[in-house]
């Protein structure tokens, strides 16, 4: 079994053999599949992890979430992510008027914040998502990087078989379970034809990598800053050596119009909100600009006999408030809670598992997902920027945006009570609400392209 440092591994040629025969087999090693991965193997299960790219390789997601913390800590990476992550005290929130507006939210205002999740990080996915193969590797999976999987038999009697693609030649190994992690390639959802657009929103982006673009003073220096500009959001987050990965993300329709030179479209894109313009106008481009199509979709089951899916390859919505890896991350913990009593053989273990696997997943993604929808809202933009904190309604928004979704009362009563604040401001300028409520389901008609 391979275990230790990718070092070996970043020559395909040098790569172990494939096992033939696996407990669970888990297509990609992103944040959600190494997870899966190092909790199930250091159980004692033999697990095979299959990544189509070589670590370390650009990824977008770089802004973490509070919530992320204890889930690192339970993997034993605390110490790592320190090492590699510019430490994320809040968020801060700029209007594209004349005049700057802005509102920071810092995570220590949560209410009944959980211990030590008063920050997060800032990570390069390259780092991040192979420190965490890595790590997989060190708990006893099997890794196995330039390995595509290209097909999945269900029909392989009590078993699964997986085709895998490593230098041109095709293998095949049987696995008693499989999860999808592949992101948004959604090797399953898409094999089953379970994937769906989703018909409340949809939004694509732009994005690259800054060098010396200003930080914020002080503490709030490793903010992730959001811009709001009449069609979308930017955001800027720092990242170690001085850099600064900058993203818009935007109304499809309107990204559709960038033709052949995406740099320059990203500059005028910028040039939007006058305040991040004089930020980003300071700083050095280091790195292609890429566009992302778009990406709001949801698998209709997320799990069946001898199979599931976490993280992107299940469902995916905004970036906005920077959920993905998080999501990924706390899917792929309750995933393993399913694989392990599956693999005892331990059924009513496993059904409990399976319905705290679904219930969970969509109970933090609706909840986000409200947010999310209205966040381009001229009532949202009222609400961020105010500091009014009656009822403690605003540090259980902060709880909400540091990922403390599922168990605390007092933050769930107080989001719904958030959401009738809402629906007052949005009353009284109604003409604006409609106009925004218009645009967002129109943005959501267009074309769904998988995010590729
Ligand atoms: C524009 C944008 C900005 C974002 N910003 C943030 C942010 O700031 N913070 C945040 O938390 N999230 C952010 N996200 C979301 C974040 O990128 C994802 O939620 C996160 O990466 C999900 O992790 P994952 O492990 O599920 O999937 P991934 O990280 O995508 O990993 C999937 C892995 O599977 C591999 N794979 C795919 N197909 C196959 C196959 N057939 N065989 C073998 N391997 C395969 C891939 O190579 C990849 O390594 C953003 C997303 C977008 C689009």
């Amino acid at each position: 079994m391979l275990t230790g440092s990718l070092d070996h591994l970043s020559d395909p040629s040098t790569n172990v053999p494939l096992p033939d025969q696996v407990d669970v087999a888990v297509i990609g090693g992103g944040p959600s599949g190494s997870t899966l991965a190092s909790l199930v193997a250091e159980r004692g299960h033999r697990v095979l992890v299959l990544e189509k790219d070589e670590h370390p390789r650009f990824h977008i997601g770089e802004s973490l979430l509070p919530y992320n913390l204890p889930i690192f800590r339970r993997l034993g990476l605390e110490q790592e992510l320190e090492a590699i992550g510019v430490r994320k005290p809040g968020v801060d929130f700029t209007t594209d008027d004349e005049e700057e507006h802005t509102h920071e939210i810092r995570f220590r205002d949560a209410l009944d914040q959980a211990e030590g999740c008063d920050h997060a990080f800032q990570v390069l996915r390259s780092d991040l998502d192979r420190m965490m193969f890595e790590h997989a590797g060190r708990c006893g999976a099997h890794l196995a990087m330039n390995a595509r999987v290209r097909e999945v038999d269900f029909e392989a009697g009590d078993g699964v078989e997986l085709e895998v693609e490593q230098e041109a030649a095709r293998r095949r190994i049987r696995a008693r379970f499989v999860v999808d992690a592949s992101g948004r390639d959604c090797v399953l959802a898409r094999r089953f034809g379970l994937q769906e657009r989703n018909r409340e929103h949809a939004t694509a982006a732009l994005y690259g990598h800054f060098r010396d673009v200003p930080r914020r003073g002080g503490e709030a220096a490793g903010n992730i800053s959001i811009y709001w500009f009449d069609q979308g959001w930017i955001w800027m987050i720092p990242l170690p050596d001085n850099v600064m990965s900058v993203g818009a993300v935007c109304n499809p329709e309107y990204l559709r119009r960038r033709g052949r030179d995406v740099e320059s479209f990203f500059h005028a894109t910028i040039q939007r909100n006058r305040h991040a313009w004089e930020r980003l106008s300071r700083g050095e481009l280091i790195s292609p600009i890429t566009a992302t199509g778009n990406y709001s979709y949801f698998s209709r089951r997320l799990d069946g006999e001898r199979w599931l899916m976490v993280g992107d390859a299940g469902i995916f919505i905004d970036p906005v408030f920077s959920s993905g890896v998080y999501f990924g991350m706390h899917s792929a913990e309750l995933g393993a809670e399913v694989i392990l009593a599956e693999l005892a053989g331990d059924r009513r273990a496993s059904e409990r598992a399976r319905s705290q696997f679904r219930k969970r997943i969509r109970q933090g993604v609706n909840e986000l997902a409200w947010l999310i929808y209205r966040f381009p809202t001229p009532a949202m933009r009222r609400l961020f920027l105010s500091s009014q904190t009656a009822f403690q309604i605003k540090p259980a928004v902060v709880s909400a945006l540091a990922g403390d979704l599922y168990d605390n009362w007092r933050v769930r009563w107080r989001l719904r009570a958030f959401r009738l604040v809402f629906w007052l401001v949005s009353l009284a300028d109604l003409p604006a609400t409609l106009r925004s409520r218009r645009q967002r389901l129109k943005n959501a008609r267009v074309e769904f392209d998988g995010g590729h």
